[in-house]
């Protein structure tokens, strides 16, 4: 039986992928359901970008990442946006092109 969880290359979750990269403001790397899970099927179409409703911009994630909000919505609870460069609630972003809540 296999984890879950992994990091978004496929590897195990690792202590301190929190940790944030002072150049990007994103983290050292993200958690997402792994491949095995993922091909369990998705309950929401597959969405690759979001906006921030705080500052109006689109950010684009991995194709892995979006798959795990497909197979499991409520999976993270705050996403990154590229123009502030910091991560905030998932309350602040809706899908591209929709009112959609992202996590929803
Ligand atoms: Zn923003």
């Amino acid at each position: 039986m296999s984890d879950r969880r992994t990091m978004t290359d496929g590897s195990p979750v690792t202590p301190d992928h929190r940790d944030i990269n002072p150049a990007t403001g994103q983290q050292k790397g993200y958690v997402i359901l792994s491949a095995e899970e993922r091909a369990k099927g998705f309950v929401r179409p597959i969405r690759r970008s979001y906006k921030h409703l705080t500052c109006g911009s689109v950010t684009t994630m991995g194709l892995a990442i979006a798959e795990t909000y497909a197979r499991e919505p409520g999976f993270y609870s705050g996403t990154f946006c590229v123009e502030c460069r910091s991560h905030f609630p998932l309350a602040q972003f809706v899908w591209e092109g929709t009112n959609e809540a992202v996590g929803s």
